[in-house]
């Protein structure tokens, strides 16, 4: 057991897992036992902390969330991580998903554009010893050239299309996953790369917070 967990946080997580994550059909062992380790609790500020592990999104500050832990256990099940992976994230958050994230793949490149939460879940996942984290702040609509390929992308807000940089910063045969803007709602898709093109598949209904495109980055900078 770490300092920053308590026999009840472990309670409490497993139950999360078996009851939000297993019941609802998650069945990715390697995603399982990720949900199992990470400290969802370190992540939630500590005016909402008692209620971590419920079955909700929480606010983050800034007008922001924390995602509910089905969502994040069902885009990163979608996005098949596999060991070797190099991933960009869209929307680092609170930091939560891009923990989950490198306890599975390789190297996570995560952009967020509110500087104080890039320094929160900076300060957080160093403190639990994630290594293979580079976060980046910036408008992540522009993709993230300097890291790219990717094996994979996953977008944390919810876009009004899928942009020209991301289908280019991906691998031939890599995956995105990303929550669309549809005519009602949002509908959570995945994409694969063949040819140079995605081929999408939808996989229903979502709730993100919404992109934000920060138009006069590069020109005010
Ligand atoms: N998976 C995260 C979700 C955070 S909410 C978690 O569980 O904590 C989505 C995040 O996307 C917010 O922090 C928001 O600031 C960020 N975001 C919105 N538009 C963005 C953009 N264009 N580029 C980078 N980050 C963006």
């Amino acid at each position: 057991m770490m300092d920053f967990d308590s026999k009840e946080t472990i309670e409490q997580r497993k139950n999360m897992v078996e009851r939000q994550l297993i019941l609802r059909g998650i069945k990715n062992q390697r995603v399982i036992e990720a949900f199992l380790r990470v400290p969802r609790h370190m992540f939630v500020p500590p005016s909402h902390r008692d209620l971590s592990y419920q079955d909700t999104p929480l606010p983050i500050g800034y007008g922001q969330t924390i995602s509910q832990p089905y969502i994040v256990a069902l885009m990163v099940e979608l996005l098949n991580p596999q060991e070797g992976d190099e991933v960009l994230e869209i929307g680092t958050g609170s930091g939560y998903q891009t923990a989950i994230l490198a306890e599975l793949v390789k190297m996570v490149y995560s952009v967020e554009r509110i500087p104080e939460l890039i320094k929160r879940a900076g300060g957080i996942l160093s403190q639990l010893g994630y290594r293979n984290v580079v976060l980046v702040e910036g408008d992540g609509s522009k993709g993230l050239p300097r890291f790219s390929p990717y094996d994979k992308i996953i977008v944390s807000a919810c876009s009004k299309k899928i942009y020209p940089a991301w289908v280019e910063e991906l691998k031939e045969e890599g995956i995105i996953v990303l929550p669309l803007e549809a005519e009602r709602g949002q509908n959570l898709v995945r994409g694969i790369k063949r040819k140079g093109k995605l081929v999408l598949e939808d996989h229903g209904g979502c709730v993100f917070v919404p992109l934000v495109e920060d138009e006069l980055q590069g020109e005010s900078k």
